[in-house]
């Protein structure tokens, strides 16, 4: 959850959520006797940080596909009651934050629909940007959707594709001709367990193993939160299938770049997480590092904002030799359904969520790192916190590239009217958050971070507007008489 820049609300929680997380994947093959429901509880919990909205678990006991989902954080719709409950040979689970699809019940995932061949369950990451026009088409030939999410597309074409084909990969690369956009997929049929990584690689997903039992999941977080050993990732365009403990790899043909997306290893990826080979942690520090370099700055200190500011603000205090410190408290309790205040203490309320620490701000140059700004009003208050605790002077330094246009791929940013980068020259910005410097990387220097990823792998259509396909006007591939 991004704690940024909207300050004057009509919604109290707005500040809180400027830029959000797409959501989180998990799915256990179970050949070793696990309490499925309980590691796929501890995995969603360790990708929490990916959605905090809705979460789910859906298990296949000897074929029956069951689940349980709800609003809210994991720890607050899955009691030792629930998991007791949830038993099987395989399982997935979800947690979610709403990119397309409303925020309610019935859109949370796992998705667990009926077709041909029996049941199967889905958790969606990512985001079809031909959703609406496949839907459209499918409703005109009778298809009823339940939900308002583009993953029951994906569900309703491999519903169709089973009618048709010869097998599983033949219906799982019908239906990715058709599907256009971001997604890692993780779905349960009553036989298997099914990982999907889409052709441009733009969310993560990696394989783990636990004795026997194949792991699939968003982040290699979720593997060590289960004591999992990290297999490898899933490769853009690969099917992963796997069944009774062995495990089959299946290319889709195609020739789309990779592009994973960059924000994951500026914001939304945990420190401790790997992905396509490179440390999130080490592509932070090196963001900082870079960042020094470029921008460098007269202080006394150099303090991250919370929680996503923390580690680009070592790199910078390595590079440069200023001491890294503490200056901003983050109250880590606050959750997302607390008591709406008055007009008048919502003013006030960045305090309930951050606050200064005037012991070692009072008097000081600071440098202040955050990991990007969006619309600005919330590091116009951390500015103004800051110099209010007697901060002589705030050097702000950002750790990506000014955003300048949306995301259309599964990370809700907001649109362009509202970003302050598209609307202003970076001189203006520095003025309207009351800093005494502003700088911020360069695409180029924030593509370098990664270390250890493949080069040339990224997307960073939100700074520079090339995306790795054309959006959001799609022709529609889509023929119900493909297969
Ligand atoms: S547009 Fe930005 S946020 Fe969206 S996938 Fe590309 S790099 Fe990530």
């Amino acid at each position: 959850m991004k704690e940024k820049d909207s300050l004057v609300f009509n919604d109290f929680y707005e500040y809180e959520d400027e830029i959000h997380e797409a959501c989180g994947v998990f799915g256990v093959d179970n050949m070793d006797n696990i309490d499925v429901s309980r590691l796929v509880y501890f995995g969603l919990y360790s990708l929490q940080h990916r959605g905090q909205e809705s979460c789910g678990i859906a298990v296949n006991d000897n074929g029956q596909i069951t689940g349980h989902k709800g609003m809210g954080l994991v720890a607050e719709v899955f009691t030792e009651k629930v998991l007791d409950r949830l038993e099987g040979k395989a399982a997935i689970g979800h947690t979610r934050y709403s990119t397309t699809g409303g925020n309610s019940l019935e859109n949370c995932q796992p998705l667990i629909v009926n077709y041909k061949d029996g049941r199967l369950a889905l958790a969606h990451n990512g985001n079809l940007i031909n959703a609406s026009k496949i839907r459209l088409d499918l409703e005109n030939h009778g298809a009823i959707f339940q939900t308002a999410t583009d993953s029951e597309v994906i569900a309703n074409l491999i519903s169709r594709n089973g009618l048709k084909c010869k097998d599983i990969e033949e219906v799982l690369k019908k239906t990715m001709d058709v599907i256009e956009g971001s997604y890692a997929l993780v779905i349960m049929t009553q036989k298997r367990l099914i990982g999907i990584r889409d052709p441009w690689g733009l969310r993560p997903l990696c394989i783990g193993k636990l004795g026997n039992s194949y792991i699939l999941a968003s982040e290699t977080c979720a593997l060590d939160a289960v004591g999992a050993e990290f297999i490898r990732d899933v490769l853009p365009g690969e099917i992963i299938l796997i069944e009774e403990g062995q495990l089959r790899s299946v290319m889709y043909e195609h020739k789309k770049p990779h592009s994973f997306c960059i924000f994951e290893h500026i914001y939304f990826a945990r420190p401790d997480s790997f992905i396509d080979g490179a440390s999130i942690y080490r592509a932070r520090l090196e963001a900082g590092r870079l960042l020094a370099i470029q921008h460098p700055a007269e202080a006394d200190l150099v303090v991250g904002v919370p929680d996503s500011g923390l580690t680009a603000a070592i790199g910078f205090s390595r590079q440069s030799g200023i001491p890294y410190g503490e200056a901003l408290i983050k109250n880590r309790y606050v959750g997302r359904t607390f008591i709406q205040p008055s007009q008048k203490l919502r003013e006030q309320s960045v305090n309930i969520k951050l606050n200064a620490l005037k012991e070692e701000v009072d008097g000081k140059r600071i440098v202040l790192i955050d990991d990007s700004i969006v619309r600005g009003t919330t590091t116009k208050k951390i500015v103004q916190m800051l110099k209010n605790a007697g901060a002589k002077e705030i050097h702000m330094r950002i750790s990506s590239p000014p955003v300048l246009y949306p995301c259309y791929f599964g990370i809700d940013i907001a649109s362009r009217d509202q970003l302050i980068a598209a609307n202003h020259e970076i001189e203006d910005i520095r003025e309207i958050i009351g800093a005494d410097s502003l700088g911020f990387m360069t695409v180029e220097d924030i593509l370098k971070t990664p270390v250890g990823a493949p080069p040339n792998s990224f997307c960073a259509g939100c700074f520079t507007g090339r995306y790795p396909m054309k959006v959001p006007k799609e022709a529609n591939k889509f023929s119900l008489d493909k297969c």
